[in-house]
């Protein structure tokens, strides 16, 4: 996969990129990410990349020509994604990375200051992503959860091949509860049944801790669910064990 991004802040890029599982994912040339400075595509000697808005108001707003000419060069001709970092976009999840990553190729663009011109979005732009409901002063902290989140769903990138799919959300639950050595840790211990090496008693274990989880944390993520009708005893058996009726 190929993931080009436009910023006019590259060098914001350079630890998480290199780092852990995304730079190893680089390096063993699963994914390669392409930076490239909006800066980079002005023409004029100033090489000024916004304005003051039309009508006033407060900030900057990031001009039309370099970023169209950004875009026009990275496409060259392609017809990849043009996905614009925006807290007006739809909100990024689990299933929007999942499905991200079957691209070939995705074009990731940052804005700055009080945003971009209305005209980029118009005709440039083909996807709008936001990772939530706040706002932050660029849109690189977000094309850098949004390149984490879809690298893990690339073949050979986890260790584990199965790990995206037992991950919270994957099912559609919160994740079960980990633990690791020392059995014993300031006199709490492992679930015994982690020890018993049954693998079937564990996964049963395991998917009733994830049923738990996600009724005291995220109710709402099992209304979403077609749940079996063994899940509708064990979340009954949990909710009086809680007291809830
Ligand atoms: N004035 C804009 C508004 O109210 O919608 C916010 C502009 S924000 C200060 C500057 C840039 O940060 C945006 O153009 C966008 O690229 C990025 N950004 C900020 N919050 C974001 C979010 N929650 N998700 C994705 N991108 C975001």
């Amino acid at each position: 996969m190929r993931i080009d991004v436009l910023t006019l802040f590259p060098e914001m890029f350079n630890g998480p990129l290199q780092t852990s599982i995304v730079g190893r994912a680089q390096t063993a040339q699963i994914i390669e990410v392409h930076l490239w400075d909006i800066r980079d595509f002005t023409e004029d000697k100033h090489r000024q990349v916004d304005d003051y808005p039309f009508g006033g108001g407060a900030g900057m707003v990031m001009k039309p020509e370099p970023v169209f000419a950004a875009v026009r060069h990275v496409l060259g001709g392609d017809d990849a994604p043009v996905v614009l970092m925006t807290p007006q976009g739809e909100t990024f999840d689990h299933a929007l990375a999942e499905e991200l990553s079957q691209e070939d190729r995705l074009i990731l663009l940052c804005g700055h200051y009080e945003g971009i011109d209305e005209r980029i979005r118009q005709s440039l732009v083909t996807r709008e992503i936001s990772i939530g409901d706040y706002v932050l002063t660029g849109g690189e902290l977000p094309a850098m959860v949004v390149i984490d989140a879809v690298v893990r769903f690339l073949p050979g990138v986890l260790g584990e091949a199965s790990a995206v799919h037992t991950d919270s959300f994957a099912q559609g639950l919160l994740e079960y509860p980990h633990y690791t050595r020392p059995r014993v840790y300031e006199d709490m211990e492992v679930p015994e049944v982690l020890l018993s090496g049954d693998h079937q008693r564990i996964a049963d274990w395991r998917h009733c801790e994830a049923l738990r989880r996600t009724l005291l944390r995220r109710p709402d993520l099992l209304d979403k669910l077609a749940l079996a009708p063994r899940d509708i005893e064990i979340l009954k058996a949990i909710r009086a064990e809680l007291g809830q009726s």
